[in-house]
């Protein structure tokens, strides 16, 4: 079976947040609202990178993200899992919201490859409160970091989109213009994500199933977690995936970097103060 070659790869590895970010990417106030907020099974996440692997030669980057990685009990584990295959990836980054202390398994894990790095969004004094301790024990344990700055008038692209998902679904044709203009869907570029068990071609419709703005049916992903299927079939749908011309969950949103004038919003902004750890 001759294996793929990839651009970049996602993974969510939990949904959990000791933030609640109203723009947030994938509604992770919204998951709690509804009392549904998905922590993914580790073996479970390992076993589908194994897969990932069986079916991929070598991808570019690697992201881990959620909801705050640190939050996952389990993190460090993964990140070991993959510098195993450190030979078939360019680059590994960590992301973390600069909110919370970035445990010593996790930093002696980074530190172990020039490839994998911490990428710490820093919202501001106000909430990435941790920076300058988790920039102090990223230089104790030599673990690599990049901070991206995500607050005042010099914000990262001038701040955040709207990503949520419509309330109605798009006509076909701007549907079909959104798909073909969105940074995501760029061929040779495109963004898949593993949720657990599931590999998805952009996270944004699977996101907005998980709080049940949008069908299943307009999701497209590949179990990677189902024994009954041969590694064939999923590689046959991953390609598929990779080479399909519509992305029926485009119905239900209004991309990236589509519209060059979309407001921006300002990163990190509260859903409501906090009180105490709501992690
Ligand atoms: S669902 Fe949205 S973000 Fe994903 S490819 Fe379509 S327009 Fe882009």
């Amino acid at each position: 079976m001759e294996k793929l070659v990839m651009d970049r790869i996602s993974c969510h590895v939990t949904a959990k947040c000791n933030l609640r970010c109203k723009k947030c990417a994938v509604y992770v106030p919204k998951l709690y609202e509804i009392g549904n907020v998905p922590e993914y099974d580790m073996d479970e996440t390992i076993s589908s990178f194994q897969t990932y692997f069986d079916i991929v030669e070598s991808v570019r980057l690697i992201s881990l993200t959620g909801g705050e990685t640190m939050l996952h009990p389990r993190l460090s584990e993964l990140i070991e899992f993959l510098l195993g295959y450190e030979r078939r990836f360019s680059k590994l980054e960590v992301f973390t919201n600069g909110a919370i202390d970035v445990p010593k398994p996790v930093l002696k894990a980074l530190s172990k490859s020039e490839k994998a790095s911490l990428f710490i969004d820093n919202y501001g004094p106000h909430l990435s409160s941790k920076l300058n301790d988790i920039e102090g024990m990223c230089k104790k344990y030599k673990a690599r970091y990049t901070i991206r700055k995500y607050y005042g008038d010099d914000a990262h692209l001038g701040g955040w989109v709207d990503r949520g998902i419509l309330p109605e679904k798009l006509d076909d044709e701007t549907a079909r213009r959104h798909f073909s203009t969105c940074a995501v869907s760029k061929k040779g570029g495109r963004l898949f994500t593993i949720f657990g068990r599931l590999l998805t071609f952009c996270a944004t419709p699977y996101c907005g199933y998980r709080i049940g703005a949008l069908p299943k049916a307009d999701v497209l992903y590949v179990d990677l977690g189902d024994a009954g299927v041969a590694l064939e079939e999923k590689r046959r749908k991953f390609m598929e995936m990779d080479n399909v011309d519509f992305n029926p969950g485009c119905a239900w949103c209004n991309g990236l970097g589509i519209y060059e004038d979309a407001e921006r919003f300002a990163p990190g902004e509260q859903v409501y103060v906090r009180i105490g750890n709501l992690s």
